[in-house]
């Protein structure tokens, strides 16, 4: 079996370089051909001993999940479909914006957690992505945004796409040291975006072993809608997920948590709420993201109306909190956050085929 170097953070490729007999910095150089070249192709890694490349070619790959769709939306958002096997398929979606490039990447085919508005949860739990899988979205979509007519740098990576990030953390850490590893993706530790429903051990790791910009899904300012929306709720309650925020900035003080708000009409909208959540907010250092909720068939809420969304977050400014509404990206071609999407193309296993949720960014 050869080696998927995909599955390698920074220093794993280097031990794995080691244990060859190989030089630590021969590892850096293919780390740097294979993340910010996006070559997969050992004989064509130029500067290697030519001895080198024929002994990778025999033990090693680069090999990212295969692309079974490719959708570009009106406003520029771009979609692809993964075929991770047989039965499961995961999007990426790269959302540009004025100062940045966003690509949005999967941790997990389906959910465990099912979160009553999301179409993911309600689809179930498959399995965990690798890290070759994780990191094989944005090695793909680099690729494809640099062939481009007008290339596109991705500036920014968040983990909303499908699943919870802080139930698979043995794969998304290794993933997220690449996109920080300035031999790979290089990028800061503030444009790299985890997003849980507030997993407390998890997230108490991450602060440990890679603390990136954090992202809270709270959805409800009280324990008794949360439980409802979140059950996750029920393990973990609202007191000690705010005491993990506040454990989580310790380490970063300049840091914020950006509390994600899905607006659910009649559900969670209302001025009482927005009051309630200032209290929330006057605990932990945070902003606020307001995301307008995206309709799937038979998910028994609908989305608030903009006048409603907007008097929401024009009570919570008044306390001078930041508050963004997410803008719907991408919505022609179903890339919108928590849209049911693509499905594995192959028809002969209809029974197996799985349907994907999707994102979106804030405006
Ligand atoms: N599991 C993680 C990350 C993936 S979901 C989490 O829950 O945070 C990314 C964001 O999309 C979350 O804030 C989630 O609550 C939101 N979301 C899920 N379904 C949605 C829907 N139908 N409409 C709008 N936002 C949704
Ligand atoms: Fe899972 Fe996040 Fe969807 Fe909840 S919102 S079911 S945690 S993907």
């Amino acid at each position: 079996m050869k080696r998927n170097l995909l599955q390698f953070d920074g220093e794993g490729l280097a031990r794995w370089f080691e244990g060859m007999g190989e030089k630590a910095f021969r590892a850096r150089q293919v780390e740097r051909w294979v993340h910010q070249s996006g070559e997969g192709e050992f004989a064509r890694m130029s500067d290697l001993a030519k001895g080198l490349r024929e002994k990778l070619a025999l033990a090693a790959c680069v090999e990212a999940p295969i692309v079974v769709g490719d959708s570009v939306a009106e406003d520029g958002t771009r979609k692809w479909l993964l075929k991770v096997d047989g039965a499961n398929a995961v999007e990426a979606v790269f959302i540009p914006e004025v100062d940045r490039g966003t690509l949005c990447v999967s941790s997990q085919a389906g959910c465990v957690l099912d979160c009553e508005f999301c179409s993911t949860g309600k689809q179930g739990f498959n399995r965990n992505l690798t890290t070759a899988e994780i990191v094989g979205q944005l090695w793909l979509a680099n690729r494809f945004l640099r062939d481009e007519e007008h290339p596109r740098p991705i500036s920014n990576v968040v983990m909303m796409g499908m699943g919870e990030p802080c139930l698979n953390l043995d794969e998304v850490i290794p993933a997220l040291r690449l996109m920080l590893d300035d031999h790979a993706y290089g990028l800061s530790r503030r444009r790299v975006t985890v997003s849980t429903s507030g997993v407390i051990p998890g997230m108490d790791r991450l602060r440990e072993e890679c603390p990136v910009a954090l992202a809270v899904s709270l959805h409800a300012p009280n324990d008794a809608l949360r439980d409802r929306l979140v059950p996750l709720n029920r393990k973990y309650p609202l007191r000690e997920l705010l005491a993990a925020c506040k454990r989580y900035l310790e380490r970063a003080p300049r840091d914020f948590i950006t509390f994600e708000y899905v607006m659910l009409e009649g559900v969670n909208d209302s001025d009482e709420h927005a009051r309630e959540l200032l209290k929330i907010a006057a605990k932990v250092s945070c902003k606020f993201n307001l995301i307008p909720f995206n309709p799937f068939p038979g998910s028994g809420f609908k989305r608030s109306s903009a006048e409603r969304i907007a008097r929401f977050a024009e009570i919570l400014r008044r306390d001078g909190l930041t508050v963004t509404t997410r803008k719907t990206r991408g919505d022609d071609i179903a890339a919108a956050c928590g849209q049911l999407a693509g499905e594995v193309a192959d028809r002969t296993r209809r029974s197996t085929r799985r349907t994907v949720a999707l994102k979106e960014v804030r405006a």
